[in-house]
């Protein structure tokens, strides 16, 4: 089977640069009526990962997300924007999000809808999964007709790498991540099959990918923002995913949501499956893409990642300089493993935890960083 990715060049976030690239990257794939209908009720996923500001590149450029919905109203469709980040969400940290991020600005400007997954949810069978066989997501998402995501190229301390398959996490109303975190632990390998069993459960029809700025180094949210110029497209997030990587310099098998694709026959196993249109891989390659400092034990068997991890793995810990003792990351630590009194900076329990890195997602400080252990440092 051959997939078919776009790639888009884009070297700004101008509104009239970003729609011309959205269109062009959507024409080779049959247009955007390809995939929405008059009438259809489509959910724009964004990745909202956090309250910033669109410029620190944690989450997806509202003018992406503008030029898409405005794509789904020209088709007739009725575009709804959606998401629900990690932690505890109430309507004013909603209302906090959709100003920093630019999302207000897109709903005033287009009239469609938003829609929060924390406010009404349902369970989803998933029979066909390999490993997960239900869920508990926003129930926007199974209103939807049609799903399109919209995933930020970034790295990602947990998975190295996120994209258009890890962005179907957002699905789960936000406390609910930590319980599903608990249920994976530490292990790379076997959340990327929760990420995968929930994608063939809920797959979106389209995504369409910001790498107009992407994140390297220590994403999602405390990496650097790099200019890449792109925008990509495809109806099969795997495919998306395999190319993004190969742009960014990461190898595709060492991320195991791409590599776990393709050895379930739902995505390409390498370049040779997946037709490329628009500007050839070669021609945008990012030379010194930098990976999370995780990424060292995708070469570690999955069977020692705990116990080589422990001891001389990444860990998180707090910056007590940037520390605002807002105590976010413990309320949101899946096992517990943050100590933390009111007013006071927290403490992390490193034999509790398992390593998920959802304390450096919801740190609105950047006060969480990725470091090693001093075993670690000490023997180089
Ligand atoms: S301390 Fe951070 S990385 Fe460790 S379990 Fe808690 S949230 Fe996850
Ligand atoms: S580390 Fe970040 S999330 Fe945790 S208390 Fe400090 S500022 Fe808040």
């Amino acid at each position: 089977m051959t997939y078919h990715v776009t790639i888009t060049r884009c070297q700004s976030y101008d509104p009239d640069a970003v729609r011309s690239a959205v269109t062009a990257s959507l024409e080779p794939l049959g247009g955007i009526g390809k995939f929405v209908g008059k009438g259809q009720r489509v959910l724009v996923k964004p990745n909202l990962l956090a309250s910033r500001a669109p410029e620190a590149a944690v989450t997806t450029h509202p003018t992406v997300v503008q030029a898409v919905v405005e794509e789904v109203q020209r088709a007739g469709g009725v575009a709804v924007i959606g998401d629900s980040p990690g932690g505890r969400n109430v309507s004013s940290s909603y209302e906090r999000l959709l100003k920093r991020t630019g999302m207000m600005g897109v709903v005033e400007a287009t009239g469609c809808e938003w829609v929060s997954f924390d406010d009404s949810v349902v369970d989803v069978q998933a029979p066909d999964a390999k490993s997960f066989k239900r869920f508990t997501v926003g129930k926007a998402v199974t209103d939807a007709d049609r799903i399109i995501v919209l995933p930020k190229l970034k790295t990602h301390q947990l998975t190295y790498y996120t994209g258009a398959v890890k962005i179907v996490y957002g699905y789960i109303p936000g406390l609910l991540k930590a319980e599903y975190h608990l249920h994976t632990g530490t292990d790379a390998e076997t959340f990327s099959d929760l990420l995968l069993d929930l994608h063939g459960a809920l797959p979106p029809t389209l995504a369409i990918m910001d790498a107009v700025v992407g994140m390297d180094g220590q994403g999602p949210s405390n990496g650097n923002p790099r200019d890449i110029g792109l925008i990509l497209a495809s109806e099969n997030c795997h495919a998306l995913d395999l190319v993004a990587c190969s742009i960014i310099g990461f190898d595709p098998m060492a991320v195991p949501t791409v590599r776990k694709a393709g050895e379930r026959g739902v995505g390409p196993r390498d370049l040779g499956e997946v037709l490329v249109s628009g500007e050839p891989i070669g021609n945008v390659r990012v030379r010194d893409f930098a990976k999370p400092r995780t990424m060292i034990l995708a070469r570690i068997p999955p069977s020692l990642v705990h116990a080589i991890g422990y001891l001389f793995g990444t860990r998180p810990s707090i910056r007590r300089g940037k520390c605002i003792s807002c105590g976010k990351c413990a309320e949101g630590c899946p096992p517990k493993a943050i100590r933390y009194t009111k007013g006071e900076i927290p403490s992390i329990r490193y034999r509790h935890c398992i390593r998920c890195y959802c304390c450096q997602e919801l740190c609105p400080q950047g006060a969480v960083e990725v470091s090693y252990p001093w075993i670690r440092r000490m023997v180089g």
